[in-house]
């Protein structure tokens, strides 16, 4: 098997689902998968052992952080990536251009690229496609991000058309640059905002590189959340069937489970760890999408597991009232926790989806996330900071 083959093992007959394998350096990924988010080449409070339990794959993690602390050359003298945070699967980084775009403080956007104030010590930061990618390999992951202009929401037709022009740009200016194709996939971003006529041109134009694979991009930035399925159903048919797509920033059930009905494979989203920190535990309940606050009075005096059917650490080993009681305290275990199961929540979900659509029982099972957008439209939850 060759570095960066997905190999599609089945597809739904009544949806655009999908199941596959996607082969990289550092092991194989089974889509469709969630990929918890390492911003600073770490899953906050949890440990790469704990990850592995949590059956994690692929993780993320963040070339503007990690460019501003500790900076690539430490990551590289390091022996890169993978050595020094000890994650030996493998590992995404994206290409900073949402961070930049949505964290920084910009003074120019040009053709050239972004320049931004470094919130660390206020120096000019110029972040080019081609520094984008030289950052990239020398973070040494084995996917690696195109640097795109993630343009905000709203905008208007002319604002989000020129962005999505410039990204296809910059897609060309990113291959030149990029030093290590052998061991290091260069996926596009798909951009377009919510024009759906945008979607389809910078997808049909991505595609024309030949990439190893596809994400769209420039997705749960403010917009509605029906919005997004409608943008993926739009942009995924123009996308090869043979290369993996990934969108970017999603990873609720709901978002997740119609994405895949428009044949997306890989997802992450920090929502696992941060809703860990706020008290937040992801439930499915009856096969229904939940939330609890482990704040709230009712958990006070429930021993019972958070999840029986879960297989995690937390939920085989501690009770409701224990973490409840950690919450209360703001001790830091509960932020570990919470987060093993938060974590291992959204990736038996999508490996729940992976089983029915082998067994063709994915519409049966999954059908009611299909039709409902009434839910999961708390902006604050789709910043991945
Ligand atoms: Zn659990």
């Amino acid at each position: 098997m060759k570095p960066f083959e997905f190999k599609l093992e089945c597809q739904c007959r009544q949806t655009g689902a999908r199941v596959g394998q996607f082969h990289t350096p550092h092991g194989v990924v089974h889509t469709p998968r969630f990929m918890p988010v390492g911003t600073l080449a770490n899953v906050k409070t949890v440990t790469p052992a704990q990850l592995k339990d949590c059956k994690a794959e692929m993780i993320l993690a963040n070339t503007y952080h990690l460019h501003i602390q500790p900076g690539e050359d430490i990551v590289a003298e390091a022996g890169g990536l993978h050595k020094f945070m000890n994650w030996q699967q493998p590992i995404l980084t994206d290409s900073g251009g949402f961070q930049v775009f949505s964290l920084s403080d910009i003074r120019s956007i040009t053709d050239e690229g972004v320049k931004f104030r470094s919130p660390r010590d206020g120096q000019m930061i110029n972040l080019t496609p081609e520094k984008s990618i030289q950052i990239q390999n020398q973070l040494g992951a084995d996917v690696i991000m195109a640097f795109d202009e993630c343009a905000p929401y709203p905008a208007t037709y002319d604002q989000i058309r020129q962005a999505s022009d410039r990204t296809t740009r910059w897609l060309e200016r990113c291959l030149k640059a990029h030093a290590r194709p052998a061991d290091q996939a260069l996926f596009g971003i798909v951009q377009g905002g919510v024009f759906l006529d945008l979607r389809k041109k910078s997808a049909s134009e991505l595609v024309q590189f030949d990439l190893p694979g596809y994400a769209i991009g420039g997705v749960s930035v403010g917009e509605p959340p029906e919005l997004i399925a409608k943008i993926v159903r739009a942009a995924t048919p123009l996308l090869p069937e043979n290369k993996p797509r990934y969108l970017m920033g999603i990873g609720t059930h709901r978002e997740m489970a119609q994405a895949v009905a428009a044949g997306i494979d890989l997802f992450d989203c920090v929502i696992p760890t941060r809703l860990g920190r706020h008290g937040m535990a992801i439930m499915t309940v009856d096969g229904k999408s939940d939330r609890w606050n482990l704040k709230n009075n009712r958990f006070k005096r429930d021993y019972s597991a958070l999840d029986a059917s879960c297989p995690c650490y937390t939920c085989q080993n501690f009770s409701r009232a224990y973490l409840s009681h950690l919450f209360r305290s703001q001790e830091v275990l509960a932020f570990t926790l919470l987060a093993i199961h938060n974590i291992t929540e959204l990736i038996r979900f999508t490996q729940r989806m992976r089983d029915a659509i082998l067994g063709d029982r994915f519409v049966e099972e999954f059908g009611h996330f299909l039709t409902d957008f009434s839910h999961d439209s708390d902006p604050d939850l789709h910043k991945h900071l």
